[in-house]
């Protein structure tokens, strides 16, 4: 996939942060000697928070100099996390080991990190007293976020605190040359956590590694099995069996939305996907997410009901003993899968597991080391080159963004969707993990129980709250309750800002926010927005020519209906009795009251939503006429076009009306009606070339030179490296999210920095 274009920048910078066992160790001098040999300007300090380090050059040697600052770094060094964001070049001359910057030394709370290399030897080792542990780590790997419930982090304020440590276990925790140097979930057999196979109503059946190998067996019999793993449960089948994948399915009443894949080794997750560079170092990395990697054509062995219709797969590979141990005793993939219901929280506690998965799980392979907060997989994708985070969570939540000005303390409470928070403290951003759609009472309690946890985390008390403008937001109505100064920000604004803030850009800029929904200025549904964003705020300055949502909600989940909503916008009357699949989609007695709704405006907001049109052009294509998740329609448009080289585009129309310049898809519609082409990837080529060509038109209407992508569309690849490229060609540079979801993931983020920006304007 992608479009074949090049990101090549000249020059780049690249700022990293690496932590881990980094200070102490000559890491350093390495850094050093490594942008040296490779000509690349910039510079090396320590922080309180680890490594930083920038660096300047030419943009694939850049790249060269983060992958082997991991490949080449010092023997006894260890990374733990590191963080790479790319940015404009300033301009430095050499490159210089700075001094340490000084500043408040902030603990910083370490994410929980997949197991390293020498713990996962330890439990392989017949001879090790760790032989099988499954929950065996050192100071280098192991639960962190999951377990702390205060700073500073000692054992006794993390969930490990009821286990006393063996004498064995001591020595090494207080022997500074040990791996186990003041580690503080370090535990053995004799003195840590067990393991147990309960059945499915609890009831203990098989204990340590009987119960994880009853537990396999369980699924090669094509059971489901629910793990509680590091952050909370997975449920995992057999991914080859396709009954056990399609029972898990019924079961969890998730029909088609793919499922990820837990490979036992790196070698078997390549059996079945490809992987770039990049794609490798993020599989292996101690953040051990969730990696979106094209299908191989041709690989077989996997069930088809584990992603049906999907040219890419989600991939992780074991991140804990636990999972190690698992996978290597059933020695080919499963599903995992968070442990919840559709859209609720993961279950995080056995107990409450047995009851909210009661009739999904078989068994439960269970332990009493307590999870204190859920943290889901994260989940990351190549795009332009570089990394996307999809889903911050495991592995990257709580690590800060680092901005470049001190931060006035704010707290930002995100949207509606895919919610997260964010807090500002001195020159970072922390944005907790992924929390979920804030739609039922258990990702409300979610919610404000990770905002508890911000606050006494990290000492924080924020003078004022962020949060969306839309009234029925539970975030925003959250916020009213706080009696705190707060800061309403339209949706789409909040998009632009996040992306704005992880590249260090200052306004102005022209931004692109395409996405499902935000609740616009003018009271209707925002959603493929271009704006003109300055220090005051933003004006919008372009965006889709609206159209009707009849049913508004069930006009999200049948792609149908906004496609007949478009036909309606062109044709009227006449579009109800048009020959195309859409209609035909339709039973006359659906047909009848929709054009009442659509006549009168019934439960039918206006909407200028770039998602819906994605939606609407994959039922004009018959791919997808009712999804059933959100986002399945645009998803497998984007899919249609897997393998489709074609540059052309379909004819549009930028019109000047009063309120901003209107990008009109009805050429586009009308195209698509009139060419018909067999191969919809074609179609789906031309549709996402169309879309770009627009932007990048209003674009030169506008001419202001930096322009930035955001909103849950960027999630498309090709969409994001089209739009990147054609941008370039055209003279702009455009910027797009790295360390920070597009989608509202995000939003949080761009919250807090529309609160700073307000604060500047109060000073002036
Ligand atoms: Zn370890
Ligand atoms: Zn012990
Ligand atoms: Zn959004």
């Amino acid at each position: 996939m992608g479009s074949n274009q090049p990101f090549t920048d000249d020059v780049v910078r690249v700022q990293v942060a690496i932590r881990g066992a980094v200070q102490g160790v000559g890491f350093r001098p390495f850094v050093y000697r490594l942008a040296q040999e490779l000509g690349l300007c910039g510079w090396v300090n320590n922080s309180a928070a680890g490594v930083l380090a920038e660096a300047e050059g030419a943009a694939p040697t850049v790249q060269a100099f983060v992958r082997r600052l991991e490949a080449d770094r010092p023997e006894i060094s260890i990374i733990q996390s590191l963080e790479a964001t790319f940015l404009d070049p300033i301009g430095y001359a050499g490159f210089e080991i700075r001094e340490s910057t000084g500043g408040e030394k902030r603990a910083l709370v370490m994410p929980d990190l997949a197991t390293c290399p020498a713990c996962v030897a330890e439990i392989f080792d017949p001879g090790n007293r760790r032989y099988r542990y499954p929950f065996t780590n050192c100071t280098n790997c192991g639960p962190r976020f999951s377990i702390i419930a205060a700073l500073p982090y000692d054992r006794a304020a993390t969930t490990m605190h009821r286990f006393a440590m063996c004498e064995a276990c001591a020595h090494e925790y207080q022997d500074p040359s040990d791996r186990r140097f003041h580690a503080q979930p370090n535990a053995c057999p004799a003195c840590g956590p067990q393991l147990a196979l309960w059945n499915g109503n609890g009831r203990e059946i098989a204990r340590q590694h009987d119960a994880l190998v009853a537990a396999a067996e369980a699924i090669r019999a094509g059971k489901v099995v629910a793990v509680k793993g590091l952050g909370g449960f997975h449920l995992m089948v057999d991914a080859r069996n396709e009954c056990a994948v399609r029972e898990l399915r019924t079961r969890k009443r998730r029909e088609e939305k793919p499922f990820a894949l837990m490979a036992p080794s790196f070698e078997l997750a390549l059996t079945c996907c490809s992987a770039s560079d990049i794609e490798r170092r993020l599989l292996r990395s101690p953040e051990c997410p969730i990696v979106l990697l094209p299908r191989l054509p041709g690989a077989t062995g996997l069930a088809a009901a584990v992603a049906p219709g999907n040219p890419t797969l989600g991939v992780m590979l074991p991140g804990t003993p636990l999972h190690h141990l698992l996978l290597r005793e059933l020695g080919f993939p499963v599903v995992a899968t968070s442990g919840n219901l559709s859209e609720e929280p993961i279950c995080t506690d056995e107990h409450e597991a047995v009851e909210r998965l009661r009739g999904i799980a078989d068994v439960f392979l269970v332990h009493d080391r307590p999870i204190l907060r859920h943290v889901d997989d994260s989940v990351v994708r190549e795009v332009c080159g570089r990394e996307l985070v999809l889903r911050r969570a495991r592995g990257f939540a709580p690590l800060p963004i680092q901005l470049d000005n001190v931060l006035t303390p704010v707290l930002a409470l995100g949207g509606h969707q895919k919610n997260t928070i964010a807090a500002a403290v001195d020159q970072q951003v922390f944005i907790s993990q992924h929390i979920g759609d804030l739609e039922n009472e258990g990702s409300l309690q979610a919610f404000k129980s990770v905002i508890g946890a911000f606050k006494s985390l990290y000492d924080f008390t924020p003078e004022a709250i962020a949060c969306d403008v839309h009234p029925d937001y539970l975030s925003t109505q959250y916020a009213e309750k706080t009696g705190l100064p707060l800061v309403k920000v339209q949706h789409h604004h909040a998009h632009i800002l996040s992306c704005m803030a992880e590249n260090h850009l200052r306004p102005p800029v022209l931004g692109i926010a395409w996405d499902g929904s935000g609740l616009g200025s003018d009271g209707t549904v925002w959603g493929g927005e271009m704006l003109h964003v300055t220090s005051a705020g933003f004006r919008r300055v372009a965006h889709m020519r609206p159209f009707l949502l009849p049913g508004n909600a069930k006009a999200v989940r049948e792609p149908r209906r906004v496609a007949l909503a478009i036909l309606y916008e062109i044709f009227s009357d006449k579009a109800f009795t048009l020959d195309l699949p859409v209609v035909r989609a339709f039973t006359a007695t659906e047909l009848g009251p929709l054009q009442t709704m659509l006549r009168q405006r019934l439960n039918t907001p206006t909407t200028t939503s770039a998602g819906r049109i994605f939606d609407a052009f994959a039922s004009l294509l018959n791919l997808r006429q009712v999804a059933s998740f959100e986002g399945q329609a645009a998803m497998e448009l984007e899919f249609a076009l897997a393998g489709t080289k074609d540059d052309n585009s379909y004819p549009y129309v930028i019109r000047d009306e009063s309120d901003a310049l209107w990008m009109d898809w009805e050429p586009v519609v009308r195209a698509v009606m009139t060419e018909p082409v067999s191969d919809p990837g074609i179609v789906s080529a031309r549709f996402h070339n169309t879309l770009v060509d627009m932007a990048v038109e209003v674009a030169k209407r506008m001419g202001e030179k930096n322009v930035v992508l955001s909103g849950g569309c960027f999630q498309n690849r090709y969409l994001t490296e089209r739009m990147v490229s054609r941008l370039r060609a055209s003279g702009y540079r455009p910027y797009w999210h790295q360390r920070v979801p597009p989608n509202d993931g995000g939003l949080a983020l761009g919250q807090i920095m529309a609160a700073q920006l307000q604060g500047e304007m109060r000073k002036d």
